[in-house]
């Protein structure tokens, strides 16, 4: 796998560029498969809505991230139900507002609550159509 540096402007700083041979899914190559770029430095520092480098929506970058499994040490996880597959799984959180399952591949919308000493976690599904539209 190539990795390349490129600067991005969101960030401010040289960010981690590779080329994967495509989602996998359960070892099947994804409906939606095809080679993808995808940012290791997805993270923190993607504040903005957009990701400059390649115009797509940061939130998708970090799905992309999630699915290569690249760096998975990247992202908190929680586990519970997916909304979407019903398993129980560890979800991954992508930000505040969005959690990626890795059973399904889907992403879902969460909710973390702290009350004092307990934590809720509440999950819904995501509205948008599935599967990912690809950009062209
Ligand atoms: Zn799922």
């Amino acid at each position: 796998m190539d990795m390349q540096h490129a600067y991005c402007s969101a960030c401010d700083q040289e960010v981690r560029i590779v080329v994967t041979e495509g989602p996998v899914h359960g070892g099947q190559p994804m409906v939606s498969g095809g080679p993808e770029v995808v940012c290791l430095d997805f993270g923190s520092a993607c504040t903005g809505a957009m990701c400059p480098m390649f115009g797509l929506p940061s939130i998708m970058m970090g799905v992309r991230l999630a699915r290569s499994g690249l760096r998975s040490e990247a992202f908190q996880a929680v586990s519970g139900p997916c909304p979407d597959c019903g398993e129980v799984v560890e979800l991954k959180v992508l930000s505040k507002d969005f959690v990626y399952c890795p059973a399904c591949g889907s992403r879902s919308r969460w909710l973390h609550i702290q009350l004092d000493e307990e934590e809720f976690i509440a999950l819904g599904k995501e509205t948008q159509p599935r599967p990912e539209p690809r950009e062209v």
